[in-house]
Formats: structure tokens, sequence, C-alpha cells
């Protein structure tokens, strides 16, 4: 199948492409270095309208499609996948479940700012005890009134300390999927804290963090979508967020190959360029292949879903293959610079690291592989 894109995609991609470049690329290592948070890169994103890109224009967003999102945050993840990381969550997850199930005031109050990039959304579903298996978590949400009163710890979330809104699950009925509810919460509530923050291997400059709750009290209004509504919100927040996910991936993996080239272009040993040994050239074909393969599955789930289709198999696919093709490729990439590879001043040293977290988060690739067969051959 050729995907042909829009001229408006193209400009998109080009833009996208332009700004990762000028603004990203050279502050990337600095802030992985520092895990400084990108927060003045975050700003002009939402002023160049990065943020809103799912988001109707209705609540002020460009309404730009899921292939033009995937290949603006490829670009993004091309000169840093910190940046992407956060972007994904939040355009992908946050503002996408938001615009699906939120009420009309919900929209007014979190989606609009939130697409304009005043802050970003987190999206807070993980345990201690509960990873692969989300229905086992013990966060608790009790009604009081016209409160729930919201007790638990949810571990390892993206921009949980420096996004604006956080999308919490947690169980407001004792078992099964349909006991956990949705609820859109702020730092400013009390009982609410931000806990131990992560000292990562890769995607430095995003915060992941714990977040602590207790006794704290939100009000009935701040519920998204139905009580009970939260695991199915949830999935369909994490088949849009895969895709996001297999498109920094292949954004890592661009860039790790681009640099091969790059180097082994400029690098003599034997008297000629690296570029020149067959063994390296097949490296790079090998590389070069394994990316556009991955692209095809992105760009096909990221049309699936723009074109309104069940998109939860083709979403795995393109994160589990995408995400194991960048660490095929940003190791490859290491192997071409030799002990350059191996030194930060190189940046694929950091493209390897930023590439290992693709396999595991958003669910593990062992999860798709569950995700794709169940959809291939019904549960077990
Ligand atoms: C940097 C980072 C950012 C993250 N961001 C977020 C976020 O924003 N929001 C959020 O909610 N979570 C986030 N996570 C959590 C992430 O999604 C989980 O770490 C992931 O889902 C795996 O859960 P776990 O770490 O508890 O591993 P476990 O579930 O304990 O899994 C351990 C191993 O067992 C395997 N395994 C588990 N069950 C099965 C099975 N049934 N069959 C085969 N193998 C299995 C897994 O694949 C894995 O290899 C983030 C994690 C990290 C590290």
């Amino acid at each position: 199948m050729a995907f042909e894109l829009t001229k408006e995609q193209l400009m998109i991609q080009k833009m996208a492409r332009e700004f990762a470049a000028k603004e990203l690329a050279p502050l990337a290592a600095e802030r992985d270095r520092t895990h400084e948070y990108p927060a003045d890169s975050l700003k002009k994103m939402g002023d160049l309208g990065f943020l809103g890109m799912l988001v109707s224009e209705k609540y002020g967003g460009e309404n730009a499609g899921t292939v033009a999102y995937s290949l603006a945050l490829s670009e993004i993840a091309c000169a840093c996948a910190s940046t992407a990381v956060i972007m994904s969550v939040h355009n992908s997850i946050c503002c996408g479940s938001i615009e699906k199930y939120g009420t009309e005031e919900q929209k007014e109050e979190f989606l609009r700012p939130m697409a304009a990039g005043a802050f970003i959304g987190a999206f807070a579903l993980t345990e201690p005890e509960a990873g692969s298996d989300p229905q086992a978590m013990t966060c608790t949400a009790v009604r009081d009134g016209d409160h729930y009163i919201i007790n638990g710890t949810k571990r390892f979330i993206t921009s949980g300390k420096n996004g604006g809104v956080v999308i919490l699950l947690a169980r407001t009925a004792e078992k099964g999927s349909r006991g956990i509810s949705a609820f859109l919460v702020t730092h400013d509530f009390a009982g609410f804290s931000v806990g131990r923050i992560e000292d990562k291997m890769g995607q430095c400059a995003s915060d992941t963090v714990d977040l602590l709750f207790n006794d704290c009290r939100v009000p009935a209004s701040r519920m998204l979508g139905s009580e009970g509504e939260g695991f199915k919100i949830a999935m369909s927040g994490l088949d849009a967020g895969r895709i996001g996910i297999a498109s920094l991936s292949l954004g890592i993996a661009q860039a790790a190959l681009d640099e091969s080239i790059r180097y082994s272009r400029n690098r003599k040993q034997f008297g000629q360029n690296l570029s020149g040994f067959q063994g390296l050239r097949w490296m790079i074909a090998d590389m070069a292949m394994d990316v556009e393969a991955a692209r095809l599955l992105v760009l096909n789930a990221a049309a699936v879903k723009e074109h309104g289709e069940n998109c939860t198999a083709a979403a795995s696919m393109a994160k589990c293959y995408a995400s194991e093709m960048a660490q095929r490729v940003t190791g490859q990439a290491i192997q071409i610079h030799g002990g350059y590879g191996y030194i930060k001043e190189y940046p694929v040293e950091r493209f390897y690291r930023d590439a290992r977290i693709t396999t595991i988060y958003e669910g593990t690739n062992q999860i798709q592989r569950i995700v794709i067969a169940n959809e291939l051959l019904g549960r077990q």
C-alpha cells in the first residue's frame, strides 16, 4: 500500500521538522544531562498548534488528523524524545479522552487551554502493584455527597509533576473493569501531592513521578465520563497513545539512521570512509529497511484511526514493531560509531537510551502481543 500524503500533511511535517531542528535539537543533549523540563519549547509548540493537533476547531484545536499528528510527533522525537513523550501523552491520551468523554464544562475548562498549550496533560493508570494488570489497581474513589474521596498511589506518571491536569483512574467499586472511573485532578486539591521523582535511563527531560492521594476530595463534576467508564476510557486512550509511542520510536530510529549515514561518510579507517565497507553498507541498508517497515505500520495505524475504524490491533502492531525496531536501529547506530557511539558527546548514545523505554511504557510489548492475539483469536 502506498501512502500519498496530502499537501497539508507534508506542510505540517515540514513545519515540525524545522521547529525540531531549530528549537529542540540544539538543547536536547543538555536537557538530557540536566533533566531540565522543556517548558519554553512546549510553550512555543503550543503557539504553533502542536499541542492541540487532534482537538477539534470548536475547542481551539487544529483538527489536523492522526496521520499529520504522527508525522509531526516523529519529527519532534527525531530531535528530542523527552519532548515527544510529553507531546504524545498530552495529545493522544489526554486531549483525546477529554474531547471524547468530557462534558462541555470540562472541555472549556481543560481542553481549550490544553489545545493552546497553556498546560500539559498527564495520565495516571499505573500503580506500584498494578502495571501490566491495571485492573489490580487499589487506588479508591469513594463517593461522599457531591465529592469523591481519593486514596492511593500512582506510579511512573509522565508529566505528573509539571503537567497541569491529570486523568486519574481509581476504583469506585470493588471489583472488575467496570469498577474503575476516571477523574480530572489538578494540583490545587488538598491531599494530592507529588511523590518521588524517578531518575531514569533515558527521556530524562520528561518527569516521571509518583502521585500520592491522601483523602483528596475531588468534586463529582470532575469525573470524566460516567461512573464505571474509566477502564474503557483508559483503553481507548491507550489505543491512541500507542500510535503516539510508535511515531516517537520511529523518530528516534530515523535520527539514529541519519547520524549513522553522516558519521560513516566522514570517519576514515584503513584509508577509506566507513561508508565504503560492505559490512557497514549492509548494516545501513538493514537499518533503513527496518525504519521504512515501521513507518508503514505507523502510518497505517494512524490512517485507520483517522478513518474512525477500530485501531486496536493496528496501534499495537505499530507500537510493538516500531519500538523493537528503534532498539535494533539505535544499537546498530552505536556499532557503526565504534567507541565514539558509547560516548555522550555523540547523540547516538542518547538515542539508544531514549529508545529503551518504548517497548515498556503504554503497555509492554508482551502486552501488545496479547492485545494483537486477542483481536485475531478472541480473548481466552
Ligand atoms: C518512563 C516511564 C513513563 C511512564 N509513563 C506512564 C504514564 O504516564 N502513565 C501511566 O499510567 N504509566 C506510565 N508508565 C508505566 C508503564 O506503563 C508500566 O511500567 C508498564 O505498563 C509495565 O508495568 P510494570 O512496570 O509494573 O511491569 P510489570 O507489569 O510488573 O511487568 C514486568 C514484566 O512482566 C511481563 N508481563 C506482565 N504480565 C504479563 C503477561 N500477562 N504475559 C506476559 N508477560 C507479562 C511484562 O511484559 C514485563 O516484561 C511509565 C513507565 C515508565 C518507566
